[in-house]
């Protein structure tokens, strides 16, 4: 048997170690357009891009240990399309038959037309490279204008800030996060900015002079999922592949996981597709759970973390600003810091800020009632 796993990043890499690990000793055959092993992206906004990590520490094993477990990764590859009739996919590198296939295709930045046709050097932060370069470019005194305040735009922030950069943040939403935090915890992220310096311009777009007075841009607006291979198949696509709880697509013999997945999720009761680190692990499992027949559905509350400056934190759930009624918090934000959101007396997300000790309460939290006020 054959398992043919698109896209080398970290929920390719995850189903390729699970299926290992749950003693399917079939032929595993990874193909990624990327030239490297598969490696972990938060280190390229974080430790990688502050110089405080080198790459190497990144990747998610070393060429041995996907030798010794009889993992083909075929790095530079690029899978160009898929015969869901034949169970056959086309290569930059020739043809390859599966028996079951894993879409891991991952995401990729949304481009500003402005800022990509404006003379000031741009940057976008996705791969290895894209975060060197990014590194490099940051300097003392440099003037760096960032669209977009959400994680990476933010991240990008603390690193230019620690670096000596000028930093202008522009966003139009009336604060950094909102759509994801709502008002009353993104008030933080903004305080917690401009107490280190940067010119945070929130509700009102970037214009051309804006790009046109920087060193150089930065771009932040989000990612969108890579569906191009799955729609062109004729698989279910809908901002994402659409997929089960147990990440099957459409087609019986193929499984879509990670940042393109949009799962009908059991515990949440609707689709979600979620771009982060420990999603990506966690349905690299579950998809190598539903090949070897275990029927393992992916329930996990979706979890995120991030570093800016010396605040750590953690946040389990998936809500927006619509889906709470109130906000129960503990403590200082830039000390620790605990916060519940809270619907209809029950939690629907929680989140910890150098607070270590408090994460796996925190992930218990949600579905329970509200701490008292
Ligand atoms: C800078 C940065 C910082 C982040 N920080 C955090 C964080 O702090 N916390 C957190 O939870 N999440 C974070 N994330 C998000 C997290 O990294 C992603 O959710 C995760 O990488 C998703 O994994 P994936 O395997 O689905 O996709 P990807 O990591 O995007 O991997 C997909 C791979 O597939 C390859 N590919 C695509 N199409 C093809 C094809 N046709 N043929 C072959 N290969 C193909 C791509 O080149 C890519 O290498 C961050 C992301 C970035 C970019």
């Amino acid at each position: 048997m054959t398992v043919v796993i698109v896209g080398a990043g970290l929920a390719g890499a995850s189903a390729a170690e699970a299926l290992r690990e749950r003693g399917y000793d079939g032929e595993v055959v990874v193909f990624g357009v990327e030239e490297h092993l598969p490696y972990e992206r938060p280190p390229l906004s974080k430790a990688v891009l502050l110089g405080d990590k080198e790459v190497d520490s990144a990747y998610v094993h070393d060429d041995a240990w996907w030798r010794e477990h009889d993992v083909d990764i075929r790095p530079g590859v690029e899978v160009q399309s898929i015969d869901l009739a034949a169970r056959r996919v086309v290569t930059s590198a020739g043809e390859q038959a599966y028996d079951w296939l894993v879409l891991a295709t991952g995401s990729e930045p949304r481009h500003l037309r402005m800022a990509d046709d404006a003379p000031t050097p741009v940057h976008y932060l996705r791969t290895v490279e894209d975060s060197l370069a990014l590194k490099n470019a940051l300097r003392a005194g440099n003037r760096v204008a960032i669209v977009g305040a959400g994680w990476i735009g933010l991240e990008v922030a603390a690193a230019a800030r620690a670096a000596g950069a000028e930093v202008t943040v522009h966003e139009t939403a009336d604060l950094p996060l909102l759509a994801v935090l709502g008002p009353e915890v993104a008030q933080h992220f903004a305080d917690l900015h401009r107490s280190h310096g940067v010119d945070l311009r929130l509700g009102s777009a970037v214009t051309a002079d804006d790009l046109a007075e920087a060193d150089l841009v930065v771009v932040g607006i989000g990612a969108a999922p890579r569906t191009v291979l799955a729609e062109a198949a004729g698989l279910e696509v809908d901002d994402g592949v659409l997929v089960d709880e147990l990440l099957r697509t459409s087609d019986d013999h193929v499984l879509a996981i990670g940042d393109i997945a949009s799962e009908q999720h059991p515990v949440l009761g609707r689709r979600v597709r979620v771009e982060h680190w420990d999603n990506a692990i966690g349905q690299g499992k579950a998809a190598a759970a539903t090949i070897i027949g275990a029927a393992e559905p992916y329930d996990r509350v979706p979890y995120f973390f991030t570093d800016q400056y010396d605040l750590g934190m953690e946040y389990w759930g998936h809500v927006g600003p619509d889906g709470y009624d109130r906000v129960v918090t503990r403590g200082d934000f830039t000390g620790a810091f605990r916060a519940w959101w809270v619907r209809d007396d029950t939690v629907v997300a929680a989140m910890q800020a150098n607070d270590w000790d408090a994460s796996d309460e925190m992930r218990a939290s949600v579905g329970q009632a509200p701490p008292s006020e």
